[in-house]
């Protein structure tokens, strides 16, 4: 189907859709600054779908860490990306319990979709082949298709539904004949209109019949596919009959096999996926049923014909593992910068030239203290030394090296005579990884490589991994500034708002008791705001009051902080200033109020403000005194008419220099 036809269809209106809240959700995910805020403000309007993904977080599914309680630390923990998964997952689930085609059981649909998420999630948790969570999204969704085509055409799916479960291939065929499109091509479609990473969308497409994927042996597409189908069949394995779960039974070890399981692994695994599924059932009102013990159910089978399939499956995983192994050597990323050191220049050119034919590029040294230059020269991921040579030997080099930072990270292969064998502990004691005896044979050289090549990539892996932990780690610390600034802001005029009033009031307080740092408060409010409210409505009125934010923000010292209490209502606290300076700032805001005219709508006005101002005095013994002294003498001006300033003691009371109000 192309872009046009798949547009067209969405036009119906008929295509699953996850709900407004999941889409404002995958919105904000895809937004590069992580908007927390507004997540959790969106989520509220979805208790079920935050309750979900706390679930989620707190599953063994995500394999194990302190509890999170809030939707917040659910997202911070899962990571954008999953949440992002989730909410569509669930959403889809949710939005279509049900629908118009009759022939489809659509409780069936997604108890089977969840049993294969649970599995897939499940199986990279085991083979880390991809990260499980996002795993478990792409198993719920791999035949979303099919839920796909029953909504768009409920009459002919209910006939394709009709025709039982014929091979896949006829039934592709059939479903295009009807419908013009079938249910893969409608699955890898809305997966892509969904953003789902396109590593996935290829696994999912061939997972019903991997061995058609032209993947590349032990790819990642490939190893996915496997991945989903064996995830599908398990699924599948837990949704139907007691007699059809019988004849799965060696389908689902050869499965196995495939992606590295033995029968018993694949036995515990499969207890835990039912286990999970039948939790998860709950959570999410979809039907399960009981399914018995993996084990039970193969001592069901007849002896013989168990051992025959579990001998050949664990054959099948032991050739397997043996050809992964081989790409992976043979893959042009996977070689190695190697430094060969050796006093014996036929050795060297031996075993560089079986080095360099593998792929891997070889630099050289003739003994301990040139290797050490060359190897800080070079950074090679991995050293093979000779143990006896000139100047420095193969431990004394290895020693050196590990006392760097750098050099710690080199893997260390010792080439030993015979006779040095019973000297081994000291060379392991030196810091050395791993040895090979001379004569070396090129076959056991390789294997051995081949150890070191997994020692390092692990390495590496770790080494990446603690790099994006302390990306995230930064990222973690931008976010929580970012929500602690919000938390004191006024979202209208973008001015400290009264929670930030009240911290600041208590750090000015403390400063005060311990040096006598003295500091006064304003408190302002706008005369007869009410009626610009009642004249003009409350967005205007909204527009109005950020206007007088503003002439306050730019009338005051910098060092004044300017908060709005909520309403008309604005503190302003200034540090270090007496009653007398107090004052005369005062009169510079009021002025600048009345003076400044206001655009209410296509309108403009000009507004005043009252302002009652007090200074802290010895006999207060808390700043809410203060407070209260500034509120009662701006109830005064008020009284005397508005548009005036006030202060306890100092009877000034000025008239307005503007407009009168
Ligand atoms: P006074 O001169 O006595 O201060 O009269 P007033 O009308 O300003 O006083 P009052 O406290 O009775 O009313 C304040 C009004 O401010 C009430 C409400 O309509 C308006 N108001 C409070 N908060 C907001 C807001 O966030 N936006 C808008 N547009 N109006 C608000
Ligand atoms: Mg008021
Ligand atoms: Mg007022």
């Amino acid at each position: 189907m192309d872009r046009q036809g798949f547009d067209e269809l969405k036009t119906t209106g008929r295509l699953p859709s996850p709900s407004g809240v999941a889409m404002r959700i995958m919105e904000l995910c895809r937004e590069e600054e992580a908007p927390l805020a507004d997540m959790e403000y969106v989520l509220r309007a979805d208790p079920a779908l935050s309750g979900r993904l706390i679930k989620f977080a707190n599953s063994a599914l995500m394999g194990g860490h302190r509890p999170v309680a809030s939707a917040v630390d659910a997202i911070r923990l899962l990571g954008l990306n999953t949440v992002r998964q989730l909410a569509l997952g669930f959403s889809l689930l949710s939005e279509n319990r049900t629908g118009l085609c009759h022939g489809f059981d659509y409780a069936g649909f997604w108890s089977r979709s969840l049993a294969t998420a649970i599995a897939a999630n499940a199986l990279c948790l085991r083979t880390r082949t991809a990260p499980p969570d996002e795993a478990f999204t792409c198993g719920l969704l791999a035949n979303v298709g099919r839920l796909a085509l029953a909504s768009l055409y409920p009459d002919q799916y209910a006939e394709i539904v009709s025709d039982g479960a014929p091979d896949l291939g006829v039934a592709l065929l059939r479903e295009r004949s009807l419908m013009g499109t079938d249910h893969v091509e409608m699955t890898a479609a809305l997966l892509d209109a969904w953003q789902i990473p396109g590593i996935f969308v290829s696994a999912i497409v061939y997972h019903e019949e991997p061995h058609k994927s032209e993947y590349p042996e032990a790819s990642r597409e490939s190893t996915l596919c496997h991945l989903l189908n064996l995830a599908a069949m398990i699924g599948t394995y837990c949704g139907v009959d007691e007699r059809q779960r019988k004849t799965m039974l060696s389908d689902l070890i050869f499965g196995g096999a495939r992606v590295g399981l033995d029968a018993e692994s694949l036995s515990l695994l499969t207890d835990q996926v039912v286990s999970d599924w039948r939790e998860w059932g709950r959570v999410l009102d979809v039907p399960t049923s009981d399914v018995p013990r993996f084990q039970h159910m193969m001592q069901s089978l007849d002896e013989p014909a168990v051992k025959v399939v579990v001998e050949a499956a664990t054959e099948v995983s032991r050739v397997n593992a043996a050809n992964a192994a081989a790409v992976a050597v043979g893959r042009a990323g996977e070689t190695l910068r190697i430094l060969l050191v050796d006093d014996n220049a036929t050795t060297l050119a031996v075993l560089s030239r079986i080095l360099s034919q593998q792929g891997h590029e070889v630099s050289i040294a003739l003994d301990g203290e040139e290797a050490l230059r060359v190897a800080m020269r070079d950074r090679p991921q991995m050293i093979i030394s000779d143990w006896i040579m000139p100047r420095m030997d193969g431990i004394s080099l290895c020693r050196s090296l590990r006392d760097t930072e750098e050099g710690r990270q080199m893997y260390f292969l010792l080439l030993t005579a015979l006779e040095e064998e019973e000297r081994l502990v000291e060379a392991f004691e030196a810091g050395v990884d791993d040895y090979v005896t001379k004569p070396v044979s090129a076959r056991l050289l390789t294997a051995r490589l081949r150890a070191g090549m997994r020692v390092i990539r692990l390495q590496e892996e770790a080494e990446r991994d603690s790099q994006s932990l302390r990306r995230f780690a930064t990222e973690l610390a931008v976010v929580n500034r970012r929500l602690r600034q919000a938390a004191l802001t006024d979202p209208l005029t973008g001015l400290p708002n009264r929670r930030y009033a009240m911290e600041r009031l208590e750090q000015e307080w403390a400063a005060y008791s311990r040096n006598q740092r003295a500091f006064s408060v304003m408190m302002i409010d706008i005369d007869r705001f009410k009626a610009v409210n009642d004249a003009y409505g409350h967005e205007t009125g909204d527009q109005a009051l950020r206007q007088v934010a503003s002439i306050l923000r730019k009338a005051a010292r910098s060092e004044d902080v300017i908060c709005r209490l909520g309403g008309e209502e604005f503190l302003v606290i200034s540090p270090d200033t007496l009653a007398p300076a107090a004052m005369r700032l005062a009169d510079r805001l009021r002025q600048s109020v009345c003076n400044a005219p206001i655009s209410l709508g296509t309108l403009r006005h000009t507004l005043s403000i009252s302002i009652g101002v007090a200074q802290l005095g010895p006999a207060m013994v808390s700043f809410d005194q203060l407070l209260k002294a500034a509120d009662d003498v701006l109830y005064h001006a008020k009284r005397l008419g508005g548009n005036r300033v006030k202060s306890p003691g100092m009877g000034v009371s000025e008239r307005p220099a503007g407009p009168d109000s």
